[in-house]
């Protein structure tokens, strides 16, 4: 393999085609930081609008440090893996307390940051400060196995541990930041997963997966896991012109977002007997008037739901919650000022659409929507 050639053709395709990303701007670290971070398991489309609402509301590390948890929580509404935001918060403390509010520059005091793993380090020190670190993300792994016709199975550890090497060794030194975006950039726009554009990619003429026509079939990715799906139900429980809805724990799946109460349907359970079950398991009280709402088909990275959504009101008892870490009573239009999960603000956004529901008679008849 043509080492040069690779380097310089990457370069020079990079200078040319990149995309104009507020975070190459400058490269200043906060801005890099925030967007590598982002932009873990997110493409950069749907990155974009949150990044540009992230820095306008936090314009710098301190800012992020001082904020209330909703606020992290609501610029993060919708991108998923909210550990993320809570990392981020905890790591901006950590660089006012102990970098006195400078992000830090050396790759060791990096990756001591909580939510930065060796990947996000080498990207930062690279794209923030042009240092010497080689990156492989998923973008990286599928050029580099296609480039080289590499059948290896790469889920397998010491597959991806020699494409860390391979990417060391090709790095140009001095040429950190625009080399690693080079690949990755060449990686998302070029060399797709199904529609790889060989005929104006800079690399086909070393291109060993190109040239042998298997480059569809790569990367390889061992056997496919089976993505679970879940059926899970939920109130939307009224009283007067507002709703009850309550935040989850502050750790474990979603921790620290608001939802409608509710939960998984067991074996044997009807969706109606199994949402009765949950509200006294986790509020201590009865529920009746019972009328579905919607059905809500939702993917999560790795496993689907089916929400079963139910309108109903509060019976007997007095609320208790076991589960959650508060509740509030909420006035429809006030909803979307709390940070939900993205299937609850489906929900949300088609309520309006029954809000007469809440202020009519009594003997309401709720319409069927999906
Ligand atoms: Fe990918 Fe095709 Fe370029 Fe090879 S020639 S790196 S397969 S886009």
């Amino acid at each position: 393999m043509n080492k040069k050639f690779i380097q310089s053709s990457l370069l020079k395709w990079f200078k040319r085609h990149q995309r104009p990303l507020p975070w190459r701007k400058k490269y200043e670290p906060y801005h890099v930081w925030i967007s590598e971070i982002m932009l873990q398991q997110t493409q950069v489309k749907t990155v974009l609008p949150y990044f540009e609402r992230w820095i306008l509301a936090l314009p710098d590390i301190r800012s992020v440090a001082r904020a209330k948890e909703d606020k992290i929580l609501k610029l993060w509404e919708g991108l998923g893996y909210y550990s993320r935001a809570r990392n981020l918060q905890k790591a901006a403390r950590m660089i006012v307390k102990k970098f006195v509010g400078k992000f830090p520059r050396k790759y060791e005091d990096i990756l001591s940051l909580p939510g930065i793993g060796r990947y996000t380090a080498a990207a930062i020190t690279s794209i923030a400060f042009n240092q010497n670190y080689p990156v492989v993300d998923g973008n990286v792994i599928r050029m580099v196995a296609r480039l080289f016709n590499d059948k290896r199975n790469t889920r397998l550890p010491s597959v991806v541990a020699d494409y860390w090497k391979r990417a060391g060794d090709f790095l140009p030194k001095g040429r950190a930041r625009d080399f690693n975006q080079a690949m990755m950039e060449l990686g998302a726009l070029v060399c797709t997963p199904n529609n790889p554009d060989c005929d104006i990619c800079p690399l086909q003429k070393e291109c060993l997966g190109y040239k042998k026509g298997t480059m569809l079939s790569l990367p390889n990715r061992g056997k496919k896991t089976k993505i679970k799906i879940i059926d899970v139900v939920l109130a939307v429980i009224r009283k007067g012109d507002k709703v009850f809805i309550q935040k989850r724990p502050p750790t474990g799946l979603m921790a620290g977002l608001w939802e409608f109460p509710g939960g998984k349907i067991q074996q044997g359970e009807t969706p109606q007997s199994a949402l009765r079950r949950e509200i006294m398991e986790e509020m201590g009280i009865t529920i009746k008037n019972l009328r579905p709402i919607m059905k809500i088909r939702h993917a999560y990275t790795r496993f689907k739901v089916n929400l079963h959504c139910f309108l109903a009101e509060m019976d007997k008892g007095k609320i208790h919650l076991s589960f959650a870490q508060k509740g509030e009573w909420v006035r429809l239009q006030d909803l979307r000022k709390y940070p939900f999960p993205a299937a609850d603000v489906r929900l949300i956004l088609e309520l309006p659409k029954l809000s007469w529901t809440f202020f009519g008679p009594e003997n309401f008849d709720i319409t069927l929507i999906t």
